[in-house]
């Protein structure tokens, strides 16, 4: 297609967007809102995986209906979001989000979109379509797919872009990530996601400017994260996100270690981990962020356990104590729900009674639902040359072993018992309980 002014508009049969591949539920909702004699547009992902041949994650709509006049279309409708307000369609468990362009906001003080400090904390102004697109973040990100004439529609050269496999930001870089700074987490997203370089007035803020995710909430940050790094390219996301120094800002703990430490055993283990989830995520193999985290904080865990006992603490109070000021730490920058961080602490408390092998702790052990995800992370620690090879393939045997084999293993294994005298305190077994909250 030759290059022409913009708005460029590509009629149908000059792309390859089928409607074939759109979800039937995005459907309705582009159709529904058109009979209603609104403007209804498929935009973000699901426009610019489909030009790229790749199964959107979901459909986004753009239309020139309010968030109310959405709701008064569809019963199946929510309105969600004080800060960016959208309408939520529900089919079943399929949620289609139809998002009403925005405006600049920029004229009358009626405006209902808020800066503070060059940061966007408010965006329910309504515009125009081409409004909407040059408020969007990268270029790519900004095509339209008309449902009147399925035609496309680009504002802002995102077609080329897509071609030239390059992420691009709309406006004046610095500015627009000032403005929302998970932008840049969006911008190593969608390169690593889409194996596409970041444009380089693009790029360049992304060294500098780190310190402004601080000024994130916790938790929109923690679901940030998930996509970041749950989605089966979180190796090469840590690998970028370090590379600009933004990992620091969302891992200080972590990132202290990593730098600090001569040894090479942090890093790999961090690294094979990644790929580890990448790969079972790839393979369509259950996984949890519990893991992924549990492994992203484990150094600086590990550090403090160390050094607890160092000091005289008993080890299963020592891995406690760390664990719980490791995470007070975290959780100002990244919030992990509670239902990700007690699996994640008990990953790391279970660590510890791993190495516990005589008499009837391994039955036991064996039995504690986060029995497998601990000797998953005690597999990976082997690997990286932070724990003992020879524990972890016991452990491998003795899941495996006849009864026979389990019992001459914990005899020897009760051999190996500690000479030093340890303070046992009795808890019920292999219950959450061990974790503290
Ligand atoms: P994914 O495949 O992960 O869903 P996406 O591009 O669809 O990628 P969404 O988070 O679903 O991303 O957002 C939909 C669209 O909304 C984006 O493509 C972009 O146009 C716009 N958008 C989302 N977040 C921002 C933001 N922080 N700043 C500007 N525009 C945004
Ligand atoms: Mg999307």
């Amino acid at each position: 297609m030759p290059c022409t002014a913009l708005p460029r508009i590509v009629p149908r049969p000059e792309h390859n967007i089928s409607r074939a591949n759109i979800s039937e539920h995005a459907l309705k909702v582009l159709y529904r809102l058109r009979q209603e004699n609104f403007q209804a547009h498929l935009v973000g992902g699901g426009v610019r995986d489909l030009l790229l041949g790749h199964e959107p994650k979901d459909f986004d709509i753009a239309t020139d209906a309010t968030p109310e006049q959405v709701r008064q279309v569809f019963r199946n409708c929510r309105l969600i979001g004080r800060r960016f307000r959208l309408a939520h369609v529900h089919f079943g468990r399929d949620i289609i989000e139809v998002a009403t362009f925005r405006g600049s906001g920029e004229e009358g003080d009626d405006t209902d979109r808020r800066l503070e400090n060059g940061m966007i904390v408010r965006d329910n102004s309504y515009g125009s379509i081409e409004e909407d697109a040059l408020r969007r973040d990268f270029t790519i990100n900004a095509l339209y797919y008309d449902i009147a004439d399925f035609s496309l529609i680009d504002y802002a050269g995102g077609l080329d872009d897509l071609r030239a496999g390059r992420v691009r930001f709309i406006g004046d870089p610095d500015q627009r990530y000032r403005e929302d700074p998970v932008r840049m987490l969006r911008a190593v997203r969608f390169a690593c996601k889409l194996g596409f370089n970041i444009e380089s007035a693009t790029e360049a803020p992304l060294f500098t400017l780190g310190h402004l995710l601080h000024d994130i909430p916790a938790a929109r940050l923690f679901d940030e994260l998930i996509k970041l790094l749950h989605s089966g390219y979180g190796l090469a996301v840590f690998e970028k996100l370090r590379h600009y120094g933004l990992f620091g800002h969302l891992f200080p703990a972590t990132e202290a270690c990593l730098t600090q430490q001569h040894q090479e055993f942090p890093l790999t283990f961090v690294s094979r981990g990644l790929a580890n989830t990448d790969l079972r995520l790839q393979e369509g193999k259950p996984t949890t962020p519990a893991f992924l985290f549990a492994i992203i904080l484990w150094e600086p865990v590990r550090l403090a356990y160390e050094r607890l006992v160092a000091d005289g603490v008993a080890e299963a109070d020592a891995i406690h104590a760390a664990s719980s000021a490791v995470c007070s730490d975290q959780q100002s920058l990244v919030a992990i729900p509670k239902r990700f961080s007690l699996p994640m602490r008990e990953i790391w408390a279970l660590q510890h009674r791993l190495a516990q092998r005589e008499g009837k702790r391994p039955y036991r052990l064996i039995t504690h639902p986060r029995f497998r995800a601990a000797y998953d992370f005690l597999v990976l620690r082997a690997e990286a040359g932070e724990a003992d090879p020879e524990l972890a393939t016991w452990w491998t045997r003795f899941q495996d072993a006849s009864s026979q084999e389990r019992a001459s293993m914990t005899e020897s294994g009760g051999k190996r018992r500690r000479s030093r005298s340890r303070r046992r305190r009795r808890k019920p077994a292999d219950t959450a309980s061990e974790v503290p909250g």
